[in-house]
């Protein structure tokens, strides 16, 4: 049997977590890693006691044909990063790893070019996470410098809407 490098044994990980989730368009699947220990999880899904995508039998985005990157107020979901944030001490995040995978429902493949959208780049960085490292294939992966890459190189300035 392959051994995995660390890098994918975590993003398959969090791909397995991704494919919990309730939405119809895409899933992703997040966790958060500190000392080579997994401190949070999070999938997409609705707030808890609302109505997911996969319950009502639509997608607000997808029914709308809203871009991506575009309208998340039209999304009734809490992201992936945003539930494993919220579900983690700040204590435990500061210079942590979060593993990112995302996947199209439509297909089951690997959302292409698959980042986190503005908002979530916000809360990663108040977060104090310090990494954001994201699938592109089976074996490939970015790894985003939180500081150099969201904080300095602030793409809001220059409105390109993420994702
Ligand atoms: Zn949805
Ligand atoms: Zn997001």
């Amino acid at each position: 049997m392959e051994r995995r490098d660390k890098y994918n044994y975590y993003l398959d990980i969090a791909q397995t977590v991704a494919a919990r989730g309730t939405c119809l368009r895409r899933n992703f699947g997040a966790i958060i890693v500190k000392n080579d220990q997994i401190i949070s999880t999070g999938y997409v899904g609705a707030p808890r006691g609302r109505q997911n995508c996969c319950d009502l039998g639509y997608c607000t985005r997808e029914k709308f044909n809203i871009p991506r990157g575009q309208r998340y107020e039209m999304c009734r979901s809490v992201h992936a990063e945003q539930n494993a944030i919220i579900h983690a001490s700040r204590a435990d995040m500061l210079g942590a790893t979060l593993y990112l995978v995302g996947l199209e429902c439509s297909t089951g493949n690997y959302v292409v070019g698959a980042n986190p959208c503005s908002l979530c780049k916000r809360m990663i960085i108040n977060a104090g996470i310090a990494q954001v490292v994201v699938r592109d294939t089976r074996d490939q992966f970015r790894i985003i410098d939180v500081q150099r890459d969201y904080v300095e190189k602030d793409e809001s300035l220059d409105e390109i809407k993420g994702y």
